[in-house]
């Protein structure tokens, strides 16, 4: 199969029909028409196989979960997706696998009304990169640096499911057929929370999308925004999935230093809890508070009144 031949049979003409697309895949370059009074916000990420997927994820999956990751920084930012390219390498044009990681991308593109306008195919080692553009009304962004002393930490979901679903596929945890299914989904399908992103723009006083675990990525804002934060371990929330399956303890530690969970941590003043309450209910979206900021720039972890350690040591990509 021939590369325009590739393009043309999975590709072009799918997703959704954007007004803002001039003209989209064909060209030397996709036209698009951003609206006025405001700002692009623009990320891409890469997958690489046997670095961040396994050779045996299934396409349509890994489809999806290619989008989702590069959603789920537009959410942090709280920007509303518009468009994006896609560039492919593989090692050879596999026509079943075309069709099942198209179908994957186009579900999740669909959902969200990211229009596909271009990207580029080329032969090598199995690898994925998405770049997406989104929108954001000027000077609105949520951004790392805006958290403030007092301000209270909240995030989005359970944690530590996604971490637990990829150890399950390792074989290192074993759990019911109905909990690994849950688990494993969770690792494959994260749910980025775009809608949430944009909700939190007008209360959040600063926002990240957990990819790379709690702990860490918390350490961002903190850096970003000059301030430190203690968390109560006891308040992160847990799957019924992962509370099943393992020990509390040990739940937290996943909840703490687990990756891809893609929920977002966001700082509100106490001035906007009450807003926020009523906001993000009506967007769907369960979150709950974890912990406050503080002066310094440590992160303390305090579990019923003592000072908590988590049981795991580092999650490394495989
Ligand atoms: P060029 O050689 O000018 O870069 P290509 O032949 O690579 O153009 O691509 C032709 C058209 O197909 C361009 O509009 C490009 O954006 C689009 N395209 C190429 N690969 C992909 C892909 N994997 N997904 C979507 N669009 C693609
Ligand atoms: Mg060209």
């Amino acid at each position: 199969m021939k590369e325009f031949q590739l393009i043309e049979s999975f590709f072009k003409g799918r997703g959704p029909v954007r007004r803002d697309v001039t003209l989209g895949i064909g060209d030397d370059c996709a036209l698009v028409q951003p609206a006025e009074n405001k700002s692009l916000a623009i990320s891409c990420d890469t997958l690489v196989e046997n670095v961040h997927f396994l050779a045996d994820m299934p396409p349509k999956a890994l489809g999806y979960k290619a989008l989702a990751v590069n959603l789920s920084d537009l959410a942090a930012m709280g920007a509303e997706p518009a468009w994006m390219t896609l560039a492919l390498t593989l090692p050879e044009a596999d026509e079943a696998w075309l069709t099942d990681f198209s179908a994957g991308l186009f579900e999740i593109a669909d959902y969200y009304g990211i229009a596909l306008v271009g990207g580029d195919t080329t032969r090598g080692p199995k690898t994925i990169n998405i770049t997406v553009h989104g929108q954001v009304p000027q000077g609105k962004a949520l951004s790392r640096s805006g958290a403030k002393v007092g301000d209270w930490v909240y995030v989005t979901g359970t944690l530590g499911d996604s971490a637990l679903g990829l150890d399950i596929l390792r074989g290192r945890q074993q759990a019911s057929a109905e909990n690994s299914a849950y688990l494993i989904d969770r690792h494959y399908r994260p749910t980025p929370r775009v809608l949430a992103g944009q909700a939190l723009r007008a209360l959040a006083s600063s926002a990240i999308d957990l990819s790379d675990g709690l702990m860490s990525d918390i350490g961002h804002v903190l850096k970003a925004s000059g301030v430190g934060a203690t968390i109560e371990v006891g308040l992160l929330p847990l799957s019924a999935a992962m509370r099943d399956t393992v020990p509390l303890e040990l739940g937290l530690s996943y909840a703490l230093k687990g990756g891809e969970d893609y929920e977002l941590l966001f700082t509100v003043s106490e001035a906007q809890k009450g807003a926020l309450e009523t906001s993000l209910g009506h967007a769907g979206v369960k979150f709950v508070k974890v912990g406050q900021i503080c002066a310094g720039d440590k992160l303390k972890l305090r579990h019923e009144g003592e000072a908590f350690t988590p049981l795991l040591d580092g999650f490394e990509h495989f």
